[in-house]
């Protein structure tokens, strides 16, 4: 058991809900492994608070926060500083100290881009393909084209969606490639070796049953399959991709890593691998996952 002192920092996550986080349990876990005097803690916040909440953290000495659903874009007029990836997407899910205020950044996309070097899938000269044009799906973009995908593709069921992300992505990134597709026209998609990143929320606990494609001539274009569901860990895109003899892999390890990015912003410190896997498995079993 730490010990809490006069010393004792405070981080946390602010959102609402956030009962159901495991926030707490990564960066717990972590102070503890790396003998770091700080506690984290969730924050209920009501709709019309962010401003108090991120203005009375700062007040209070708080020394990072998160930020959860649904005030990840919310909180940018309150901060007086942005990450330029964090700015492109337009959502902060983590906020460091800094003089006068927070700086924003967005660890969940370098969490993501963390958790694929770490299986060994690149972005930069690949062809990526985003299936879905949510919120999500558009930060995944925004990050293809910072590290330098080759090629970006959007397939969604409503085009507009993925047009107007082709858009905002052609005005900031004037040398992209990017295309879109409505799902059912995958057939016309001109590569065979996408890193395919599955970003809607079709076979998300309960509805393991669906796919967003079920089609297996889908299957055979792409070369890595990434789901960004974690609920549950194997998706029935997943299977179908792992049918057809393609690797695949779910969300948990976005959500680690936005955790462990975090961790090191607030603490300007490297994270060690050991502490890592244990902080992996803290969170797994504060998700009720037995591996
Ligand atoms: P969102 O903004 O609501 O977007 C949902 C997307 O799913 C849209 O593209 C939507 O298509 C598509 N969709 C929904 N129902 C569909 C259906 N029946 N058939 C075809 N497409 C359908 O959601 P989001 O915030 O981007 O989140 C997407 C997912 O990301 C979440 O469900 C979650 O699993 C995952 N996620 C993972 C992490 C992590 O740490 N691993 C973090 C955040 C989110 P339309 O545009 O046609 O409506």
């Amino acid at each position: 058991m730490r010990n809490i002192d006069g010393n004792t920092r405070l981080c946390g996550l602010i959102g609402n809900p956030v009962a159901h986080s495991v926030s707490p349990a990564i960066h717990n876990t972590l102070a503890e492994l790396l003998n770091d005097n700080i506690v984290y803690s969730t924050f209920c916040v009501e709709p019309n608070r962010v401003d108090q909440a991120v203005k009375g953290a700062y007040a209070l000495g708080v020394l990072g926060l998160n930020v959860t659903v649904p005030y990840k874009s919310d909180v940018i007029p309150y901060l007086v500083e942005m990450d330029p990836l964090a700015k492109r997407i337009g959502a902060s899910n983590t906020l460091v100290r800094v003089d006068g205020g927070f700086k924003g950044y967005n660890t969940d996309m370098q969490g993501l881009y963390r958790a694929m070097r770490e299986d060994g899938v690149d972005i930069a000269d690949e062809h990526i393909l985003i299936i879905g044009a949510g919120g999500v799906a558009r930060a995944v973009a925004m990050m293809s084209a910072t590290y330098c995908a080759a090629s970006i593709t959007i397939l969604n069921r409503t085009l507009d969606k993925a047009q107007k992300i082709k858009e905002e992505l052609e005005t900031l990134f004037p040398n992209v490639k990017i295309s879109v597709f409505t799902l059912q026209d995958f057939n016309r998609l001109p590569e065979n070796d996408y890193v395919a990143i599955q970003a809607t929320n079709v076979g998300m606990h309960p509805n393991t049953d669906e796919v967003v494609i079920d089609n297996v001539e889908f299957y055979d274009k792409i070369k890595t399959a990434y789901d960004l569901i974690f609920n549950p860990l194997t998706t029935k895109f997943m299977r179908l991709a792992e049918s057809a003899g393609i690797r695949s892999y779910n969300g948990l390890k976005m959500l680690l890593y936005q955790g462990i990015i975090a961790y090191e912003l607030w603490n300007e410190c490297k994270v060690p691998d050991d502490a890592i896997q244990k902080a992996y498995q803290k969170m797994k079993e504060a998700m009720g996952i037995n591996e």
